[in-house]
């Protein structure tokens, strides 16, 4: 089996309140896994369960099938974290954190220059490697953050918001060696940024309230979307609103959304039950003239689905 990762109705109660509910889930080898929800859904409450800082209030987590808990050693050396905020020690230069990393992984001394050299590499560090972390740019602390996460070679990388409150150039820049990462690996990223899914990840859970209420590859859920094959098109102003009701009369229409755009007006189309209705759009548009200068069909849309989930969210 290339399972690596696996949490099994995992729980955990603080007091009366119930953080996390319940979570299943597995990730394969070579798979990144995306893991989504809204702030206080209990994504870095479950990953500390599946990191084995954080002990459940009942079920498990098991990495390449060993039941990870705080106490064993074996299993948390196959994991790789990187926490929230990714934490570090501001005045060491990069080097000693990393060796320090090491010694506390108990590599042997011999291979920590090493061990630290290939994580270095792999995140591209090698040229700040005397720097003092707190001179460093956020962009090149995430990477700081990824090295220790790698030094100890783990089959399993467990991310927790790896590039928020990086620019889009950061960000872009750990994406890619994320996916870099993933090769022989399995990666669970926590995110609530949609567009991380697309760009990283082959399959995404998300979560509200401590329960898992989505699971499927970005294309799977896009199509829960309510948009997926709603028509868009753009019209002349003096058309449009001509066209809106003649499209609303159509009983395979749920609504039309308009839009102004300059001397033009974008409409969109949301058939009933997300049932194909652009070949019979396109036709009456046809017949009837409508100038019409755009024309698609949309393929769902995360973020709507996404909200269509968690709606209730505080
Ligand atoms: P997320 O990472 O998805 O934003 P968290 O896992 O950090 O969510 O938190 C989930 C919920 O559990 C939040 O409501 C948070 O306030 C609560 N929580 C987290 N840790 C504790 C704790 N040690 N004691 C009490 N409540 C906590
Ligand atoms: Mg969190």
């Amino acid at each position: 089996m290339d399972v690596l990762l696996e949490a099994e109705a995992l729980s955990k109660h603080f007091g009366s309140f119930k953080a996390v509910d319940g979570i299943s889930l597995s990730v394969k080898k070579g798979e990144v896994l995306g893991f989504l929800g809204p702030n206080g859904a209990g994504k870095t409450t479950t990953m500390k369960m599946l990191t084995g800082f954080l002990s459940p209030t009942s079920g498990s987590a098991r990495v390449c099938g060993d039941v990870v808990t705080t106490g064993n050693v074996a299993a948390r050396k196959r994991i790789g974290y990187l926490p929230e905020g990714a934490p570090l020690y501001g005045d060491m230069t990069v080097r000693a954190f990393l060796c320090f990393i090491a010694e506390s992984h108990a590599i042997p001394k011999i291979e920590i220059l090493d061990v630290v050299e290939s994580a270095a590499g792999a995140v591209r560090l090698m040229d700040v490697m005397e720097q003092r972390i707190e001179t460093l740019s956020k962009g090149f602390r995430r990477r700081v953050g990824l090295a220790a996460a790698i030094l100890h070679a783990p089959d399993v990388l467990i991310l927790d918001e790896p590039t928020d409150g990086l620019d889009p150039n950061q960000k872009h820049e750990v994406r890619r060696l994320i996916e870099a990462m993933s090769f022989g690996r399995a990666i669970i990223i926590s995110t609530h940024i949609l567009e991380e899914v697309d760009a990283l990840c082959h399959r995404a859970v998300i979560i509200n309230k401590g329960r898992v209420v989505a699971d499927g590859t970005p294309s799977e859920l896009r199509a829960r979307s309510r948009y997926r094959n709603a028509v868009t098109m753009l019209l002349p102003q003096e058309m449009a609103e001509k066209a809106a009701s003649a499209i609303k009369v159509i009983r395979m229409v749920e609504r039309v959304e308009a839009a102004s755009e300059g001397a033009n007006m974008r409409l969109t189309i949301v058939p009933r039950g997300n049932c194909e209705i652009a070949d019979q759009i396109g036709d009456i548009a046809a017949v009837s003239n409508w100038q019409v200068s755009q024309f698609s069909v949309d393929p769902g849309r995360l973020d709507d689905v996404f909200r269509q989930v968690t709606e209730g969210a505080q």
